[in-house]
């Protein structure tokens, strides 16, 4: 029998081949305060600080058993980057944008010129570094980011839905703008040791914006940064909040390896829209993982398995009080489930 190291069976996961058994991964958010307590490195400093960073992105393996390491915890580095006021996080609670600096086109070339080795971006890229040369041969290294759509609207606030819909010119030069830096990004996390890229783009909803604005605001967008990852040969996962079902086929027409869908997506479903994607999730991070028992977390991850969901993993991202032996829990049913 083959024997996989946790890096080639992701790999060959993602890219279709035949493996073993199934990785035990989370392509969303991992840090839990029992993994700060037990590693000493707490949100919100080990969203700022590489080392501390990097331990907590390790405490994930170490503590929980994921068989990858995966970084940053939020979603909010790309905008406080190009300026945007953040509220700061607390042990328990990500960081969240509450200013905006994109008001017209003249305020997107007033941010053209960015250096990628500073702020937040930087401290990310330098703990994927201090990851991979310590796990990079055994472990994928997963680095994470908000996608173009929902940094726009970081960027530009409320009035980014009304825009889209108002002002194409806008829009398309906000969105290309935003594409640029993330396959920057991506990019600069690849050279750093990152072999998987995650875009995690919440508000990028074919059901909140519609088909056709999803096909001329989205999905050309995607592509760019999945055919950049795709040159680089790194499998790119693709992760949109909500009930994202209708939007499925329109979602993976970026060429996108493997789509993480949220618990109130139905998994079957979600598996007959797609062709070729990789179906990733949908284990509930609130209902289940944080609030109900090992047992539970079980029971409901023997459902997903049944019904044959390719990778087992959360919804969204795990909640900072989820107790360590639920996603043990789902992380053991994972690890236990031969593919035919
Ligand atoms: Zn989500």
């Amino acid at each position: 029998m083959v024997e996989y190291t946790p890096k080639e069976r992701l790999a060959h996961v993602l890219t279709g081949q035949s493996v073993d058994r199934m990785p035990a991964v989370s392509f969303t958010q991992t840090a839990t305060v029992e993994q700060m307590e037990a590693c000493g490195a707490f949100w919100p400093q080990a969203n700022d600080d590489a080392e501390k960073m990097a331990k907590l992105a390790e405490a994930g393996h170490t503590v929980v058993g994921f068989e990858a390491v995966r970084v940053p915890f939020d979603i909010t580095a790309e905008a406080e980057f190009f300026g945007c006021e953040i509220k700061a996080g607390t042990k328990e609670q990500q960081p969240s944008v509450v200013g905006h600096v994109v008001k017209s086109v003249e305020d997107i070339e007033k941010l053209k010129d960015y250096d990628l080795d500073h702020g937040r971006i930087g401290v990310v890229c330098d703990a994927i570094k201090i990851l991979a040369d310590k796990y990079g041969s055994e472990l994928p290294v997963i680095g994470s980011m908000i996608g173009p759509f929902s940094l726009a609207q970081h960027l530009n606030g409320d009035d980014w839905f009304m825009a889209i819909f108002t002002d194409e010119a806008f829009g398309l030069a906000l969105m290309e703008f935003t594409t640029q830096f993330n396959v920057a990004y991506a990019r600069k996390m690849v050279e750093n040791g990152a072999d998987t890229m995650v875009i995690i783009d919440p508000t990028a909803s074919a059901q909140l914006i519609g088909a056709q604005f999803y096909e001329k605001f989205v999905v050309p967008y995607h592509r760019k940064i999945v055919d950049a990852m795709h040159e680089l040969d790194v499998a790119t996962v693709l992760h949109i909040c909500g009930d994202t079902t209708q939007g499925l086929s329109l979602m993976e027409a970026c060429d996108v390896d493997a789509i993480s869908v949220d618990q109130s997506v139905n998994v079957s479903d979600a598996m007959d829209k797609v062709s070729e994607a990789i179906i990733v999730g949908n284990l509930d991070p609130v209902n289940v993982l944080w609030n109900k028992t090992p047992e539970v977390v079980k029971q409901k991850s023997k459902e997903l398995l049944d019904i044959g969901v390719p990778l087992l993993a959360p919804g969204c991202g795990i909640v900072s009080k989820t107790p360590t032996e639920n996603l043990q829990a789902m992380v053991e049913m994972a690890k236990s489930h031969s593919y035919p």
